[in-house]
């Protein structure tokens, strides 16, 4: 595993799931991590077993002035920031047939607004390190499928930002990378109400199976790594040949 012992990361989404997972892979390679969820119940659950390394702080992702306090707070309480992981989500799935404006509106705010405020949130703090960010996309932004028309847009979304943001941001040293889960075990991936999914998905991967959100957090950890070094721009596929 790699060593970030000396460096600082925020995670969104920390409270569950890959966020989750990728806070406490950080935590455990020695980085100082500040875990960001819009409401802290699940942060709570563990932030206790991390120590003093660990701060927290409740971030709704699409709201501007909750990025400025999460990254304030973040450098208040450990004095730089290295790494930002944009990891919250909604997982409202629905087709275009179902989908209202609101609805519409919820998975832009969150997937889409939510990475663009971080990526513009954190860039001063990060230039000062020469810092990276990690997006989480998905492979529904490889590959429209039925019933996940806003989510899917955002998650095209998020590669051409990603994408974007890794030029604009390269003449300051911060390399930004997104990575693409497949069907991964968390509650977003528990909930969706389509009989039989689970069983369905998992056969149409290559290894047959479904994801663990550990599985893609060493993905995280790999890109915001310095063994990363020459990597901006790109794109992990972390879904078990599903989309081989
Ligand atoms: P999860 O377990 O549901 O975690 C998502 C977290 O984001 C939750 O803690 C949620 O908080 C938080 N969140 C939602 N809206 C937020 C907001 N406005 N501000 C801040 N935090 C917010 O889901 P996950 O599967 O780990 O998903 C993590 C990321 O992976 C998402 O971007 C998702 O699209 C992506 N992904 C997941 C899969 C999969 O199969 N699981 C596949 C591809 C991509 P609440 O619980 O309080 O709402």
């Amino acid at each position: 595993m790699q060593e970030f012992g000396g460096k600082v990361a925020l995670v969104t989404g920390a409270g569950s799931g890959i966020g989750e997972a990728t806070a406490r892979l950080l935590f455990a390679a020695n980085a100082q991590v500040m875990l960001s969820d819009l409401n802290l119940a699940g942060v709570a659950r563990y932030i206790d077993t991390l120590g003093s390394e660990a701060g927290s702080v409740a971030h709704d992702v699409s709201d501007e002035t909750q990025w400025r306090r999460a990254v304030d707070l973040t450098v208040e309480r450990f004095g730089r920031l290295d790494i930002l992981v944009n990891c919250a989500g909604n997982g409202l799935f629905q087709s275009l047939l179902d989908a209202d404006a609101a609805a519409f509106d919820a998975a832009v705010n969150v997937n889409q607004r939510g990475v663009f405020l971080g990526l513009k949130a954190t860039t001063e703090a990060l230039k000062a390190t020469r810092g990276c960010i990690v997006n989480v996309a998905s492979v529904a932004g490889l590959k429209a499928s039925p019933g996940t028309f806003a989510y899917t847009a955002t998650k095209f979304a998020v590669r051409g930002m990603t994408r974007s943001a890794a030029l604009d941001l390269a003449p300051f040293g911060i390399r930004v990378n997104a990575v693409l889960p497949g069907p991964i075990d968390t509650p977003m991936f528990r909930a969706t109400p389509i009989p039989g999914f689970r069983e369905a998905i998992a056969q149409a991967t290559a290894l047959k199976r479904i994801g663990l959100p550990e599985e893609v957090a060493k993905a995280i950890l790999f890109l915001a790594s310095d063994d990363a070094s020459y990597i901006t721009g790109a794109e992990l596929v972390v879904d078990g040949g599903l989309s081989a």
